[in-house]
């Protein structure tokens, strides 16, 4: 089996006397999709926080592409090519699509004598740049609305846009934390045509409810309540398990 480009062990997050994610471990692998479900309450965003460096932890190690993350602050976490989006929209209403993603392009660069970008002369590094997010737009089905103003364009399309800020970053790990809330049913199914898409080349970590979703994307499933896992492997193993059954799918 190939080796998991993200690694969680034991991973633990305190906020007072309340344990949000209780030693929880989890693997993601490369065109693999790691599904996360469980009640409002149970610690998926703090996970997902935790994940990107949002968070300390208050224990517990996270290896992303074979190198510790531990103090590393998310802009240095998403350079190692992990790329999350929100649970909330998490856009400039204002600006149009490009800009948006083109922001978010940036917001990775930071100089770096390392990174070969830097000694390009400034007009070639700025058409890398472009070219990314034009691949990111294009990727995430927007090319239509790439002068659109983000602010009106529908509700879907903003989660796609989403999508297309964190893929402009070109992460090898996509943490997606409920990219299918809000939709009616023509979105949510563009949606998943996208995850799908999406699934090849990189690992995805995905928090959803959509449970339609859940069992068409997932290779792997994780049950959460009150901050642990109670159950996780394959989504029929984890459908037929009837703890899960009586905690949370209320078959
Ligand atoms: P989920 O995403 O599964 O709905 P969350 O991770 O958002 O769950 O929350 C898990 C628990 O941690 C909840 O009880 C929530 O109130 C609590 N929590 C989340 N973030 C904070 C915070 N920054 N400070 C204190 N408690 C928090
Ligand atoms: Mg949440």
């Amino acid at each position: 089996m190939s080796q998991p480009l993200l690694s969680a062990r034991n991973l633990t997050k305190r906020f007072g006397g309340l344990a949000a994610v209780n030693d929880v471990s989890v693997d993601l692998l490369r065109d693999r999709i790691h599904a996360v479900i469980g009640p409002n309450g149970a610690g998926k965003s703090t996970l997902t926080n935790l994940l990107s460096g949002d968070l300390p932890p208050t224990s517990g190690t996270i290896t992303l592409n074979g190198q510790a993350t531990a103090g590393h602050s998310p802009e240095s976490i998403s350079r190692l090519g992990l790329g999350r989006s929100y649970q909330k929209t998490n856009i400039f209403g204002p600006f149009t699509v490009w800009d948006n993603v083109r922001l978010a392009a940036q917001s990775r660069e930071g100089f770096s004598p390392w990174n070969p970008l830097n000694w390009l002369s400034p007009a070639h590094r700025l058409s890398g740049i472009n070219l990314r997010c034009e691949r990111a737009i294009e990727l995430a089905g927007l090319t239509h609305r790439t002068q659109t103003v983000a602010a009106t364009i529908s509700h879907g399309e903003q989660r796609q846009l989403e999508i297309a800020m964190t893929l402009a970053t070109e992460p090898t790990v996509l943490l997606l934390d409920e990219p299918l809330a809000g939709m009616g049913q023509a979105e949510a199914e563009r949606m998943v045509e996208l995850l799908l898409k999406l699934k090849k080349d990189h690992a995805m970590m995905l928090v959803e409810h959509d449970m339609d979703a859940v069992f068409t994307l997932a290779d792997q499933l994780t049950v959460m309540v009150n901050g642990q896992v109670i159950a996780s492997g394959s989504p029929e193993q984890v459908r037929a398990d009837p703890m899960v059954q009586a905690a949370y799918l209320g078959e």
